[in-house]
């Protein structure tokens, strides 16, 4: 069957065609700009050349229009009409309480999904625009709703509470979710079988950093906690996100500065992590790590100061689990950053784990680069979030 997976953004709408039985990618792409000026169509056929169709799309209906026209074009489409197109698999960022794992789309379901929008105002409501949008020009096709935050609904009471007011919870479900859940239980699985563990009687950890990051401990192939939490600002130092700060912060900057509450999430937001820390040298650490290079002590703080967190991150994962079989890398940074791994993992000697240098400059593919002899494993396992929603669509209808 193919699968046409969807991860839809306030103004982006990434797409990917997958036949499930093979896992192939037969295309994939993204709508750029929807709603705005310039809006445009990037669609790659597998083995075929990029297209990119500029045309307006002043919502989302108009962009999934493009990609299903895409898909059937007679010169570089890849199916002969949309009969072939057996499911969809939609990614829903947040699935709050509701859902604790995949769901078939429904009314019902999606009035759920809508409950959570609050959770997720930037997300959410995005996600739904572009299921809908599917359902109008696919009406009679299986659609499926995979969450990032399904996989972390294992996590118990003692990790997911923040030291607030229980009133709170109770009121609003204020408490940690989680995201990347769908990478993070792809990952922690690939692991398993990468190493021959057996993931019902494992500790593992996912160090899932890219742009967003966050780390997960997984227990016998369920989260037990995560670094993420009501919403992805938690957690690690990110790209541009601030990830753990002492809340007090805020009211200090809100007098000092005169910033309103407003200004303050969009400091947290898109301001701060490495970029911030760099004095907005960059988010990307491409650009860190040439300037790092060259003496920039800038970029070289704002590096240590990402490589230390998710080492303490690890460490009390490792606490929280009382050991650890096995530490997986994944996402833009932890597949391609040797150096990122590197540094990260010359704090972890206290578990025996010693970096291979020659296995870490290996990329594209499962690798071990922690020394044969290492106790604790260490590997880069690159994720696949659309072919875990495509697996999951499958699953499911
Ligand atoms: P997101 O999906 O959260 O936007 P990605 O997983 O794509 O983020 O990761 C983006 C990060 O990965 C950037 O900081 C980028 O510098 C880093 N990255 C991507 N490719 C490389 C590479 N070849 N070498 C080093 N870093 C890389």
């Amino acid at each position: 069957m193919n699968v046409l997976v969807i991860n839809c953004g306030s103004s982006s709408l990434k797409y990917q065609l997958i036949n499930s039985e093979t896992e192939a990618v037969l295309a994939k792409g993204l709508c750029e700009r929807i709603g705005i000026e310039g809006s445009r169509l990037v669609y790659q056929p597998a083995g075929g050349e990029k297209e990119i169709t500029e045309s307006p799309m002043p919502t989302h209906k108009e962009a999934i229009q493009m990609v299903l026209d895409a898909l059937v074009n007679e010169k570089s489409g890849v199916i002969a009409s949309l009969s072939e197109v057996g499911a969809v698999g939609h990614r829903v960022v947040h699935g709050g309480e509701k859902f604790a794992s995949s769901a078939v789309i429904t009314e019902e379901m999606l009035a759920a999904v809508e409950e959570c929008n609050d959770l997720a105002p930037l997300h959410n409501p995005a996600n739904l625009i572009g299921i809908r949008a599917c359902q109008e020009l696919m009406p009679n096709v299986p659609m499926v709703g995979v969450f990032d935050t399904a996989f972390h609904q294992t996590m118990p009471e003692k990790a997911y509470m923040y030291g607030l007011p229980y009133e709170y919870y109770k009121k609003y479900k204020i408490r940690r979710y989680g995201f990347h859940g769908t990478s993070h239980s792809f990952v922690s699985k690939e692991l398993a079988s990468f190493l021959g563990l057996d993931i019902n009687n494992s500790k593992i950890i996912v160090c899932h950093l890219g742009n967003g990051a966050s780390v997960s401990a997984v227990v016998n192939g369920k989260s037990v906690d995560t670094s993420m939490g009501l919403t992805p600002l938690e957690g690690l130092v990110m790209g541009t996100r601030s990830g753990d700060i002492d809340p007090a912060i805020l009211e200090f900057l809100a007098h000092k500065e005169n910033m309103d509450i407003d200004e303050l999430m969009s400091m947290l937001n898109k301001k701060s992590g490495v970029y911030g820390l760099s004095d907005y040298i960059s988010s990307d650490f491409r650009d860190l790590e040439d300037a790092a290079e060259k003496g920039d002590e800038n970029a070289i703080r704002a590096r240590a100061v990402f490589n230390y967190r998710v080492a303490k991150y690890i460490g009390g994962y490792v606490a929280a689990m009382n050991g650890v079989d096995a530490i997986a890398f994944t996402a833009g940074l932890g597949e391609n950053d040797t150096l990122v791994r590197r540094d990260i993992m010359a704090y972890l000697g206290y578990l025996g784990i010693e970096l291979d240098e020659e296995n870490n400059k290996l990329r594209g593919k499962d690798v071990l680069i922690s020394t044969p002899d290492s106790k604790v494993k260490v590997a880069v396992i690159p994720t696949n979030e659309e072919l875990a929603i495509c697996r999951e669509t499958v699953a499911l209808i």
